[in-house]
């Protein structure tokens, strides 16, 4: 009979169903729970007696690893000075634990070195802790527009800060990675903090270049690396710092962007 294995099928169907429905909550709870991003953690590494790079990380959205980014600490008789925030406000309370327990100091002031979250993510922090942030007017007025904080305007385009018998220059050298970008430079140590103005040697391109004035920024690096040919590291916004070499690597990535307009122009001649 052609009749009696439907009816069976039809009446085993709804029966299926109903089973599921009833096992769905059960299943669904039996399975495991999606693995939490393991939380990101600042990193501090020594590069002179006095001077560390505090490393904060960011995950982007189809990138594997998480996305490092650099900023300083300067240890003084006087208190900590630090370059940047870390990238949000997390690392930034690791930052100001590691130099309460590592330094057995204070922070006193931190230098913004331009209005990007990598830069200033964890102002609120340094804020609720009573610390003073300084920039650049510039770096101010465009760090008002984002959701961060606003550091005071009191740096100018070239500033010394003195804390004991450490000295600080501050120095905006034109437009490049950003509109306001400040290199950080230490004479005694001779370390340079060029920021996301410099790229380290292993970046394959110029990153975020959603701000940058790519016309003026070969020119604004060339003026760092005339100011300081002393420099003996060259601490990069993002990945290993390294010699003045990786001011000649920049302007390698800066030149590449314009290699293939010319070969287009060139290709393009009858
Ligand atoms: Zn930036």
């Amino acid at each position: 009979m052609p009749f009696l294995p439907f009816y069976r099928r039809l009446r085993r169907f709804p029966l299926l169903f109903l089973a599921a429905f009833l096992l769905a909550p059960l299943l669904l709870a039996a399975r495991p729970p999606r693995p939490k991003p393991a939380p990101l953690h600042l990193q501090v590494r020594r590069i002179a007696p006095d001077v560390f790079v505090h490393t904060s990380y960011r995950r982007y959205p189809g990138k594997a690893a998480p996305v490092p980014s650099n900023g300083l600490i300067i240890s003084t008789s006087k208190g900590a000075l630090l370059i940047d925030t870390a990238w949000d406000p997390e690392q930034t309370l690791e930052l100001l634990r590691w130099v309460a327990d590592s330094l057995h100091q204070r922070v006193r002031l931190v230098v913004i070195s331009h209005a990007h979250e990598d830069r200033l993510g964890g102002l609120a922090v340094l804020r609720a802790n009573k610390i003073n942030v300084y920039s650049t007017p510039l770096t101010a007025k465009r760090a008002a527009k984002l959701p961060f904080g606003t550091p005071m305007p009191a740096i100018k385009p070239y500033t010394v800060i003195r804390a004991g018998r450490t000295r600080l220059e501050l120095f905006s050298p034109g437009p490049g990675h950003s509109p306001d970008n400040l290199v950080a430079w230490l004479p005694k140590q001779q370390i340079l903090f060029g920021g996301c103005l410099v790229k380290e040697a292993a970046a394959p391109n110029l990153g975020n270049i959603d701000e940058a004035d790519l016309k003026a920024w070969p020119t604004t690096l060339r003026t760092v690396a005339a100011r300081y040919p002393k420099a003996r590291i060259v601490v990069p916004g993002h990945g290993q710092w390294g010699s003045t070499a990786l001011f000649t690597h920049t302007l390698g990535l800066l030149n590449a962007l314009k290699t293939p307009k010319t070969q287009t122009a060139l290709n393009d001649k009858p």
